[in-house]
């Protein structure tokens, strides 16, 4: 008798490389194949957060950029061409994107359609930020949907809908709401930040998941904190109503995260 054993791919590996407003880039993979969203540190660096977690370069089929801004994309070009793999942009980001960011490797994708590298399925949705055509992403990565959800001045409905799926996810947690308004920021700064085109608070990204987590929603990954207008610690305070129902994590600015191994 013959039997066609395919594989089962079921082990879901995550991590940031890095996050905040000095660079973001956040890994999705399986056994075989990983995405990055955003290469915003540059290749030599991100290469060493790959080796510090092991984390086998050669699984990373594509990196997806979320929006145009520096944080984002300035590693992107180069890690492209050094690991022959291409950068999947919506048309308003690449044109929007400096000459330096454009890769010679690339192709384009749409708000609300998927888009397929292997067995990663990739949802990006629009999202409310101060970019020419930002979008956010859930990544479906055999039974289990991770959220990359970052840069957002505000909670939209379809932010709601695709948290609402997910079973991790990197939610920001930019700043505090007393220390933005209280501290050195300009008062044009602290109004960008605050505007429905900034960044999510603490208490933002804490009413996300009081409202639409499902009973899937396990990690938490909380990204992209300010180093001015929030502390670690804070953020974390504010996360420690539901700290038992879930794992609640730290992303750094300054270093790779911990890989959470989702089975
Ligand atoms: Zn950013
Ligand atoms: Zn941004």
């Amino acid at each position: 008798m013959l039997f066609l054993c395919k594989k089962i791919k079921n082990m879901v590996e995550i991590c940031a490389l890095a996050s905040g407003s000095n660079g973001n880039s956040y890994y999705v993979g399986n056994e075989d194949e990983a995405i990055l969203i955003d290469a915003g540190i540059y290749y030599k660096r991100l290469i060493e957060r790959l080796k510090d977690a092991n984390l086998d370069k050669s699984k990373i089929k594509a990196i997806f950029i979320s929006h145009e801004h520096m944080d984002h994309i300035q590693g992107a070009r180069v890690t492209s061409k050094k690991l022959g793999i291409p950068i999947f942009y919506t048309k308003k980001t690449y044109n929007k994107s400096y000459n330096k960011n454009k890769a010679d490797n690339f192709g384009f994708f749409e708000p609300n359609t998927p888009y397929i590298i292997g067995d990663i399925k990739v949802h990006p949705f629009a999202k409310k930020h101060d970019a020419i055509d930002p979008c956010s992403f859930r990544i479906e990565i055999g039974k289990k949907n991770i959220g990359v959800m970052t840069d957002i001045g505000e909670v939209d409905s379809t932010l709601q809908k695709e948290f609402s799926q997910c079973d991790a996810v990197f939610l920001e947690a930019n700043y505090d709401v007393d220390m933005l308004m209280t501290g050195i920021y300009p008062e044009h700064l602290k109004e960008r930040v605050s505007s429905s085109k900034g960044h999510l608070s603490n208490e933002q990204a804490l009413n996300l998941v009081e409202q639409f987590a499902s009973n899937n929603l396990k990690t938490i990954l909380l990204s992209h904190i300010s180093p001015v207008n929030n502390t670690r610690e804070l953020a974390l305070e504010h996360f420690s109503s539901i700290s038992e129902k879930y794992d609640v994590k730290l992303t750094s600015r300054q270093k790779i995260s911990e890989v959470i191994k989702i089975a």
